[in-house]
């Protein structure tokens, strides 16, 4: 099979449609990061989704809709500060998890009786659901547990010659994959945390509650039990105060033939030397940049050596969630 890449022009998106009416998948631009889409009402398309990432069976995929969709196609007992919320935030990169009214295929929620859905805001992404008219599941347009895709290049790598179409609304400007928050209790509960930050969210609906997974315990988002992000170079991981350990650790590399680089926020780079890819200045670009430096890193790389950023709250939540899990390091959302 070939894959193309092509912009959302009217050819593309005919043929995008035809492609998903027939039970294929079409990769496309969301402002977050590249989806892998499919007919949410079809089964076989669902799992194929699935065949094509190698994605565990047990980690639920989001349903992607247009604007004016009804959702209430879908989902039902939206409480009113989810209400508030989707006026406030939505198309943009928040996921709502509601009861599902299980009309779609029950492979997309694996088993579980809630829907996530979500608006995107990307303009081509609105273009394919509008054409489709149909609600499109899609998880991130990666090999499972690889790095998230923020090019349709990235896809490409990924999925060359396994998919026929990647619509290229070029590099994603949220970088971080979208905020899930539970909104099936009495307050909403953050699942995955992203560019909606918990600040965002209370300064709606007055409360924001943030999952936290205890050991042992069956998790609520399920997709955040499974490893992730991994770039497929070594890595190495140092918080900020160990400085003076990972410049160690570059020249015991540098030493032994590999080609070290670090991964740090801008303001550490005039402190280091040697090879380095800049995270960014501030947390909106670090989540802008993380998983393009991170698929730049494994080619370039044979030791990826990590520095944790150090500011804390607001959109870091997210950055250092995917920064953590990416470098294998503990992390608290
Ligand atoms: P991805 O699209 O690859 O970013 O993965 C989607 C993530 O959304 C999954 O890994 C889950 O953690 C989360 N998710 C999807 N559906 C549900 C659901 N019904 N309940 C809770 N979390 C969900
Ligand atoms: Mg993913």
């Amino acid at each position: 099979m070939i894959t193309r890449i092509s912009p959302p022009d009217k050819k593309a998106l005919a043929f995008a449609k035809e492609e998903i009416a027939r039970g294929g998948v079409v990769a496309f631009h969301t402002e977050t990061v590249y989806g892998l889409g499919a007919n949410a009402f079809d089964g076989g398309a669902v799992a194929h989704i699935f065949a094509l990432k190698g994605r565990p069976a047990d980690n639920p995929l989001i349903v992607h809709v247009h604007r004016d969709y009804d959702l209430s196609a879908l989902v039902d007992d939206i409480p009113p500060y989810a209400k508030a919320l989707e006026r406030a935030f939505l198309p943009g990169p928040l996921t709502m998890v509601y009861p599902s009214v299980g009309k779609v295929s029950p492979l997309v929620s694996c088993g579980l009786n809630t829907l996530a859905v979500r608006v995107p805001s990307s303009e081509t992404a609105q273009a394919f659901l509008r054409t489709v008219g149909l609600p499109i599941a899609a998880p991130s347009a990666n090999k499972s547990k690889h790095v998230s895709p923020v090019t349709a290049r990235h896809v490409y790598d990924d999925f060359q010659g396994e998919i026929p179409l990647i619509l290229d609304g070029g590099a994603c400007s949220g970088g971080i994959e979208s905020t899930v928050l539970d909104c099936t209790g009495d307050v909403p509960q953050i699942l995955r945390a992203g560019l909606v930050t918990r600040e965002m969210i209370e300064s709606v609906a007055g409360k924001c509650a943030v999952y936290r997974m205890r050991t042992g315990e069956k998790p609520k988002s399920p997709g955040m039990a499974h490893q992730h992000y991994a770039p497929k170079c070594r890595t190495a991981c140092f918080s900020a105060e160990e400085r003076e350990k990972a410049r160690l650790c570059y020249e015991e590399e540098l030493r032994a033939g590999g080609t070290p680089f670090y991964v740090c926020e801008r303001a550490l780079l005039p402190f280091l030397s040697g090879n380095a890819l800049d995270l960014g200045g501030d947390p909106a670009e670090m989540a802008a940049r993380l998983y393009a430096v991170l698929r730049e890193g494994e080619q370039k790389a044979t030791l990826l050596i990590a520095i944790e950023p150090k500011e804390r709250g607001g959109v870091m939540d997210g950055v250092l969630n995917r920064f953590c899990r990416a470098f294998g390091r503990d992390h608290e959302t």
